[in-house]
Parts: C-alpha cells; sequence; structure tokens
C-alpha cells in the first residue's frame, strides 16, 4: 500500500514491523510462533501478584520522573552495576518500555543531519528513532563466524565515526545475534566514543538473559559519563505487554531525555510501574538469585532448540543471551530470507523472523541466507518446533 499523500516525509521510507506481519501470518496458520519475541508462558508469580494488588492502589497519574518506588529500585541497582552515587530523580527516567526510551532519547540529542552509527544487525527500531530524530543512521555490518561469535571490525567502525557523530547504540545482549559484547570489544568502543566526544546508547533489554558474564559500558572507566543505559522490565519479568522500561544516566543527560519524555507520553502507567517496582524490589532483595534463575531457565530454552535444529537444514549459530538464534538456511536453497519466512508457515506450521529487517537497505544481502527463531516459548512449543523441522 502506498503512503497517504498527507503523510510525512520522515514516515515514508517505513513498511509495517516484520513483527505485526509474521505474528499475524503465525495466527492464519495456527503456526508455533517461534517469531515475535515475546514468552508465550505465564509471567512469575511473584508479578502477577503485585500487578493484582497494584489493581487497588493509586490510579491518577504518577510523578514525571517515574513512581518513586520503581525509580529508587532501579538506583540502587544501577548504583551497584556503575559503582557511581545516584539519584531515583535525577539519574533515573521511567519509559513505557524500551522503545519510548530509545525514541526519548534521540527527541533528546539528535539535530536532523547528526549521525548516529548502528552495527548491523541491529534491533528494528533504531533506525526509525533516528531518521524520526532527523538524524541519519550509519551501518557498520559484524561478520557471523561459524562458531557463533559475531566481529566487530573495529578499523570499518572508525571509519564510521567523523565529527558529524552524536552517537553509537550498543545492544548487547544483542538481539537477533545473541551476541554479548566482552569487556574488550565495550572498551574499544567507549575509546572511538570518547576520542570523537559521543552519546553511547546501551539498550540493555536483555541484560538479564546473558549466559557469559554481561558488562554495561557504564561500568567501564569512562563509560558512565557518556553512557544513557536503557532497559526493558517486559523483558525481565516476562511481562512484554506491559512496556514499562527505563533509562539511567548521568543528571544532565538524563534530563534532557526527561524534557522530550514529557510531551511523548508525560507519564507511564501507574499500576503496572508499582507492579513493576514491588517485583525488581523483591528479585533484588532476593540476592539477586531471581536474575541468575531468569537465565538458566532461558539457557535451557536455547538448549532445547540448538538442539531440536541439529540434523535440520538449519545451521544454528549459538548465542551467548538475548532470546533468539540465527541460522544459516543456505541449505533449504530459496531466493532470500523473506521467501524462505513466508513459506516456513504454509510448509513446517513454523514461523520465523527474516533477519534482512535488522540490516539496512545496502546490507540486506547480507541476512539474505539467515533466519531468527525466538525460543522465549514453551517447551512444548520448542519440541513441537523441532519436530516439524524434521519434516523439511
Ligand atoms: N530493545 C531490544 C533490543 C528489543 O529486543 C526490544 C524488544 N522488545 C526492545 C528494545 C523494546 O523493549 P520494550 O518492549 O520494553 O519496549
Ligand atoms: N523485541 C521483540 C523481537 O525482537 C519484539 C518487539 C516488537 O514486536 N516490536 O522479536
Amino acid at each position: 500500500m502506498s503512503a497517504h499523500p498527507w503523510s510525512s516525509q520522515r514516515i515514508s521510507s517505513f513498511g509495517e514491523t516484520v513483527f505485526a506481519t509474521f505474528t499475524r501470518l503465525a495466527l492464519e496458520h495456527n503456526a508455533v510462533n517461534l517469531g515475535q519475541g515475546f514468552p508465550d508462558f505465564a509471567p512469575p508469580k511473584m508479578i502477577m501478584d503485585a500487578y493484582r494488588a497494584a489493581a487497588d492502589e493509586y490510579q491518577q497519574y504518577p510523578p514525571l520522573p517515574g513512581l518513586p518506588a520503581l525509580a529508587k529500585t532501579v538506583a540502587e541497582i544501577k548504583a551497584k552495576v556503575t559503582g557511581q552515587t545516584l539519584d531515583s530523580v535525577a539519574n533515573v527516567q521511567i519509559t513505557v518500555g524500551a522503545t519510548e526510551g530509545l525514541f526519548a532519547i534521540m527527541q533528546a540529542f539528535i539535530n536532523p543531519g547528526d549521525e548516529v552509527v548502528l552495527l548491523e544487525p541491529f534491533y528494528d527500531a533504531y533506525p526509525a528513532d533516528v531518521i524520526m530524530a532527523g538524524g541519519i543512521p550509519v551501518y557498520v555490518p559484524m561478520q557471523p563466524q561459524v562458531n557463533g561469535e559475531w566481529l566487530i571490525d573495529f578499523d570499518d567502525l572508525r571509519k564510521a565515526f567523523s565529527d558529524k557523530t552524536k552517537a553509537i547504540i550498543i545492544n548487547s545482549p544483542n538481539n537477533p545475534t545473541g551476541k554479548v559484547f566482552s569487556a574488550d570489544e565495550i572498551d574499544k568502543i567507549l575509546a572511538l566514543a570518547t576520542e570523537f566526544d559521543t552519546l553511547i546508547i546501551s539498550d540493555e533489554a536483555y541484560e538479564y538473559i546473558a549466559f557469559t558474564p554481561f558488562v554495561s559500558p557504564s561500568s567501564r572507566p569512562g563509560g558512565f559519563e557518556r553512557t544513557l543505559t536503557v532497559a526493558s522490565i517486559g523483558k525481565t519479568f516476562s511481562v512484554t505487554g506491559w512496556k514499562i522500561g527505563y533509562v539511567v544516566g548521568p543528571a544532565e543527560l538524563v534530563k534532557a531525555v526527561r524534557m522530550a519524555h514529557q510531551w511523548i507520553p508525560f507519564t507511564v502507567a501507574t499500576p503496572l510501574q508499582l507492579a513493576s517496582a514491588v517485583a525488581l524490589k523483591q528479585a533484588h532483595q532476593a540476592g539477586d538469585t531471581y536474575f541468575a534463575d531468569l537465565a538458566h531457565q532461558f539457557q535451557s530454552k536455547r538448549d532445547i532448540l540448538l538442539e531440536g535444529l541439529k540434523g535440520t537444514p538449519f545451521k544454528a549459530l549459538s548465542p551467548n543471551g538475548s532470546y533468539f538464534i540465527v541460522a544459516d538456511s543456505s541449505e533449504l536453497g530459496y531466493k532470500d530470507d523473506l521467501e524462505l519466512c513466508y513459506d516456513l508457515p504454509k510448509r513446517i506450521g513454523v514461523v520465523a523472523i527474516p533477519p534482512s529487517a535488522f540490516y539496512s537497505p545496502d546490507h540486506k544481502y547480507l541476512a539474505k541466507h539467515l533466519v531468527r527463531f525466538a525460543f522465549c516459548k514453551t517447551d512444548e512449543a520448542l519440541h513441537e518446533a523441532s519436530k516439524r523441522f524434521k519434516n523439511l
């Protein structure tokens, strides 16, 4: 469908997100949905209890920075990570999911013509956020290795930086690759950001779903000062529909984000913030075992799907975090990843995501032979998909 003549130029390059398209396809074909990344199982009891209790509490606008109970726990947790003294008002902004956090950051810092460096494959909201702020995304593809590693070419990355660069986005654990950036990689990126005096936007939506040690740029020497960390309660407590997230960073940077945020949603759903506050506090007070259990739960799901992919035409690149597996599908002989992903539901009743959605137009060819499966699904669904793969 072509754009309405009244529509703005800033949306003219956008199509429907792959997540909307492929979840619809999953429903149409009654397929096992390993496409969109949302858990298909119940959230932990403790957050559902908190949710029910919150329904009887205050229902009006919360304070602009966020519900104090939630912002306080976030500040406490992030003070430990960063080694900084954090104030729950000055250093924290609660947002409508990580999505709005990212959008507000771009609105707060990007001027028309400013460049933002994105590693490919990227989470698909990033270019849209940059473009809607009038900025220009600059793309640097990572190179997949047979052992599942995705390498950054630091010569290419350096070439992407210039005096026009305003920011770089790091997403670790990464969607879609599952890459968990090493301390060395983070330090090299930080060195470039320091040399070119740019902001680092650290999308840590999957911070607790890491199977190897997770390193935040905000925890590295000289990192906190130039980093805005974005997080997602939806991922941490398997409640993706809640859309509760937060941005943490130096006071002056968070203040700018707040100036944009106040004109986007103004504030964020009070009862859901309260329920998130109770759950995050409980998880934190329980000596962080909740977070370790979460990682174990997802690691075991990853292993079920990796096992299920063995002996099939999909050659999986084993991920170290997030809830996605990227696999090589060359053996199946499809023209590209879109053709494969449109055919899979019909052919075997499984939905996956075409990773070309996570590449810029010039680099989509790099994803032609790739496919992304989400493993944030019940063990039964993962076993059923594994059975269906055998029909290929
Ligand atoms: N960043 C990444 C890397 C994601 O995968 C997602 C997906 N949900 C988001 C941000 C958005 O998170 P939220 O649902 O909290 O807006
Ligand atoms: N983050 C999820 C994924 O990558 C879905 C987010 C969305 O539907 N926008 O699958």
